[in-house]
C-alpha cells in the first residue's frame, strides 16, 4: 500500500511506478531497477498493488466476468482521481471507476486501474432544496440523512434496492424501483450539477447551463467520458408513511388492465410489478403505493376502485418502505451467499404500446430455471414526459404515456463461477433482446449481461450516436475509460 505518507517519508517503499513495457505496477524497489518505470504521481490515498486488493474488485454482482485489474486506487479527493487518470491516460492504461459494483457483467471492471469511489463517501452540503454529495455514497445513507432534515426530506426518486452508490446509478439511469416513476423522471432527471474528472484527467464542474455536452455525456453515460466524483441532487419533503396495496393475477390482460389504472391514480404514489415463470400458472403482482402523512389517511376505496383483485394492505414509515428490497438483499447476503450467486440479468425498455404484447409472448417462454430461487421478474412504469436526458436510451415515442423497464433478474441456485450455467443465460439474453428489439421496439437498460457487440452499441445510440462519439473523443482522448461495455475501441 503507497500513500503519500509513504511516498514523501524515508520508507524503502516510498513509490509505486508502471512497467511501460510489462504493462503492469511495480513496487519502488523494481522500478529503481529500471529505466523503463514511470513513476506513479504523489496522492493523499493509496494504491494498492497487492493480490488481496487486486482480487477483491475482479468481479462484479454477476459473477460472469473476471478481470484482476493491476492496480486499485483507494482515493482522498478527487485530485488523486484526476492525477491518476493523466497518468494512466499517458501510459495508455484502461481505468474504471468502482461503484458497489451491481452491474452483473463486468461493465465496471479493469485489467488496469479500478478506482474505488466507496472511499469518496461525503455529504458536504444539504438543504431544504438539495444535497452535494460524494459519488461513493450509498442511496441509502442520502436518503438517511435527508430524512432527518426538518422537516424530514428525500430524493424524489430511489432505486429497489438502495445500497447503490450515487455515481453508479447516474451512470447508469436509476429507474425508481421503490420511489418515483409516476410523478418523477429518473434519478438522472433530479440532478443539479456534477463534479467530474474527465478522461483527460481534468476536474469539471457541469450542469444543464454549464459544460452541457459534458453533463449530457456523463449522465447515464456508462462512465465513458468521465468519471462523477461529486453530484448536487434535488430533495424534496419526504413523508410519514407508505400504504402499500399488493393484488395477484395469473391472467397477464386482467394484470395489465389493473396496472394501467393504478398507474393513472391521482392518488397512487409508486408502482412495481413481479411476475414469475408459470409453474403451472404465472404470477403476477402489483404493488401500488400511496404516502401520507397522519391524520389523513390514503382513500382505498378511490384507488383500488374497478381493479378485479382483492389486495392485501401493508402499512409502514417511509424510511422502512425505502428499505424494503435492501432488507432482502440482505437477508439473501446472510443466508445464501447472495454476493457470489450467479446473476445473468435481462432488462430492457418497453413502449405502452408493445409491453403487454410482449410479456404475453415472454412469460410462457419462461422456466422456474430462468428466474432462479432468488431471483424475480420485473416491471417498473416511468412517466415519458418527466424524463428529460438524452441517456440513457428509451423507447422512441409513441404517443403512450409510459414506458417500463422489464427486467428478468435470473438468480443461480448455487455460489458460482458457473460457466456452463452463465453461457446457457448470456445465449439467452442475447436471443431475448434480439427478438424485443425487431419485434417490440425494445431499449436495452445497460445494467446486466446481455453480450453487446460495437455494432449493437452503434445501433442502440441510433441518432444520439455521432454526439457520444464525440464527446468520447473530446473528453476521453486516449480512450481509457471504462472498457467494461465494450462501446469503443480502443484508440
Ligand atoms: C438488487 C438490485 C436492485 C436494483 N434496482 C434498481 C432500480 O430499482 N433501478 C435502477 O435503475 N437500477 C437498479 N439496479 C441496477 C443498478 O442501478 C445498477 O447496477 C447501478 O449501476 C449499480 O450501482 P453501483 O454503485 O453498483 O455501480 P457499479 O456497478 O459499480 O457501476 C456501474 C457502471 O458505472 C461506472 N461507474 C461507477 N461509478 C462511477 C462514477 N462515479 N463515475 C463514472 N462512472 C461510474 C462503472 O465503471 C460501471 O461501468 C439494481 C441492482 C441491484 C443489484
Amino acid at each position: 500500500m503507497i500513500s503519500r505518507r509513504g511516498f514523501l517519508g524515508a520508507s524503502a517503499v516510498a513509490v509505486v511506478g508502471f512497467d511501460l513495457f510489462g504493462h503492469r505496477w511495480v513496487t519502488a524497489a523494481e522500478a529503481a531497477a529500471g529505466p523503463s518505470f514511470a513513476k506513479a504521481p504523489p496522492l493523499s490515498g493509496e494504491l494498492a498493488v497487492d493480490a488481496a486488493a487486486r482480487e477483491a474488485v475482479g468481479t462484479d454482482l454477476g459473477n460472469i466476468v473476471h478481470r484482476r485489474p493491476a492496480a486499485v486506487l483507494r482515493p482522498g479527493s478527487a485530485a488523486d482521481i484526476a492525477a491518476m487518470i493523466r497518468f494512466c491516460s499517458a501510459h495508455g492504461i484502461p481505468v474504471s471507476a468502482r461503484g458497489q459494483a451491481h452491474t452483473t457483467y463486468g461493465q465496471g471492471l479493469s485489467t488496469g486501474l479500478v478506482i474505488e469511489m466507496r472511499h469518496l463517501n461525503r455529504i458536504h452540503r444539504i438543504n431544504d432544496r438539495f444535497a452535494e454529495v460524494d459519488a461513493g455514497i450509498l442511496w441509502k445513507d442520502l436518503a438517511g440523512a435527508a430524512y432527518e432534515q426538518s422537516p424530514p426530506l428525500t430524493p424524489p426518486v430511489l432505486t429497489g434496492y438502495t445500497g447503490l452508490s450515487v455515481g453508479g446509478t447516474l451512470s447508469v439511469g436509476g429507474v425508481g424501483g421503490i420511489v418515483g416513476g409516476l410523478r418523477t423522471g429518473l434519478q438522472v432527471d433530479h440532478v443539479q450539477e456534477l463534479e467530474v474528472v474527465t478522461g483527460a484527467g481534468v476536474i469539471e464542474r457541469c450542469s444543464r447551463q454549464r459544460k452541457p455536452d459534458l453533463f449530457d455525456a456523463v449522465l447515464g453515460g456508462l462512465g465513458q467520458c468521465a468519471v462523477i466524483t461529486k453530484a448536487v441532487i434535488q430533495l424534496v419533503p419526504a413523508p410519514q408513511r407508505a400504504r402499500n396495496f399488493v393484488l395477484q393475477y395469473s391472467d397477464n390482460a386482467a394484470f395489465f388492465r389493473d396496472l394501467r389504472l393504478l398507474i393513472d391514480r391521482t392518488q397512487v404514489d409508486h408502482v412495481y410489478a413481479e411476475f414469475t415463470a408459470p409453474d403451472p400458472e404465472p404470477v403476477y403482482k402489483i404493488h401500488a403505493t400511496a404516502f401520507y402523512d397522519a391524520p389523513a389517511t390514503p382513500d382505498a376505496a378511490a384507488i383500488l376502485a374497478g381493479v378485479s383483485a382483492v389486495a392485501v394492505v401493508e402499512d409502514t414509515p417511509y424510511l422502512d418502505y425505502v428499505l424494503t428490497i435492501d432488507r432482502l438483499i440482505d437477508f439473501l447476503r446472510e443466508t445464501e451467499d447472495w454476493d457470489r450467486l450467479v446473476k445473468p440479468w435481462y432488462d430492457v425498455w418497453l413502449s405502452d404500446s408493445t409491453i403487454e404484447q410482449y410479456l404475453a409472448e415472454l412469460v410462457p417462454s419462461l422456466t422456474p430455471r430462468d428466474i432462479g430461487p432468488y431471483g424475480a421478474g420485473l416491471i417498473y412504469p416511468q412517466r415519458r414526459e418527466l424524463t428529460t436526458r438524452p441517456a440513457p436510451r428509451r423507447p422512441a415515442p409513441d404517443g403512450s404515456s409510459f414506458v417500463y423497464v422489464v427486467d428478468v433478474n435470473t438468480v443461480s441456485s448455487a455460489p458460482g463461477p458457473d460457466p456452463a450455467f452463465s453461457a446457457e443465460m448470456l445465449e439467452r439474453n442475447k436471443r431475448l433482446y434480439a427478438r424485443a428489439r425487431r419485434s417490440y421496439g425494445a431499449v436495452l437498460y445497460p445494467i446486466g449481461s446481455v453480450p453487446f457487440t460495437e455494432q449493437d452499441w452503434r445501433d442502440h445510440y441510433g441518432s444520439a450516436w455521432p454526439a457520444f462519439r464525440a464527446a468520447k473523443r473530446r473528453y476521453d482522448p486516449a480512450g481509457v475509460l471504462t472498457s467494461g461495455p465494450g462501446i469503443f475501441r480502443r484508440s
